[in-house]
């Protein structure tokens, strides 16, 4: 059984930048996308983001994002990265301020985990009219037959990427 460790989770402030601005873009529509970059140790650190795609559903309190899309996206940033920018997981907004995860991201967090070791989920969610990150990571436990998931809240540190680092898209 996989035990559930509390990791840090390192955002850089261009991440942070670009998921405010979408949520804010579509707001009081849900927006949102997948993130990209490493895994040191069990921290992670998230150094760039890609938004919705085309197809992509947008509700007020639901976000289904293009998967289509999202694999070609994934393959490319890696590709362009040689390898060094990585699928972490997926972000989405909540335009009523409440930054918790509801049925639907842990429905999608556990689909998620199934092809992803351990994968984040940050919900930004806006207060006053500040958006505020929160992140979640997803663990498969297996009890006997059926896989469960289990997201516990992570740490999140905003950190100011070096300017040689891979990959400052203006997405
Ligand atoms: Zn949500």
């Amino acid at each position: 059984m996989l035990r559930s460790r509390a990791v840090i989770v390192w955002l850089s402030s261009h991440v942070l930048r670009l998921m405010c601005r979408y949520a804010r873009e579509l707001s009081p529509l849900e927006n949102g996308g997948f993130l990209l970059g490493w895994r040191s140790g069990e921290d992670r650190i998230v150094v760039d983001l890609r938004g919705p795609g085309p197809r992509a559903l947008h509700g007020r309190h639901r976000f289904i994002p293009d998967h289509a899309w999202q694999v070609s996206e994934i393959n490319r940033a890696f590709e362009a990265s040689r390898g060094d920018l990585d699928y972490l997981g997926d972000w989405h907004s909540h335009p009523d301020g409440i930054a918790e995860m509801s049925e639907l991201d842990s429905a999608t967090l556990l689909q998620i985990a199934r092809r992803v070791s351990a994968p984040l989920m940050v919900i930004v969610a806006v207060r006053e009219t500040e958006w505020h990150p929160q992140c979640w990571k997803g663990d498969l436990i297996r009890p006997l037959l059926r896989r469960r998931l289990v997201a516990t809240p992570q740490e999140i540190k905003i950190f100011e990427p070096p300017a040689r680092w891979p990959s400052q898209s203006a997405a």
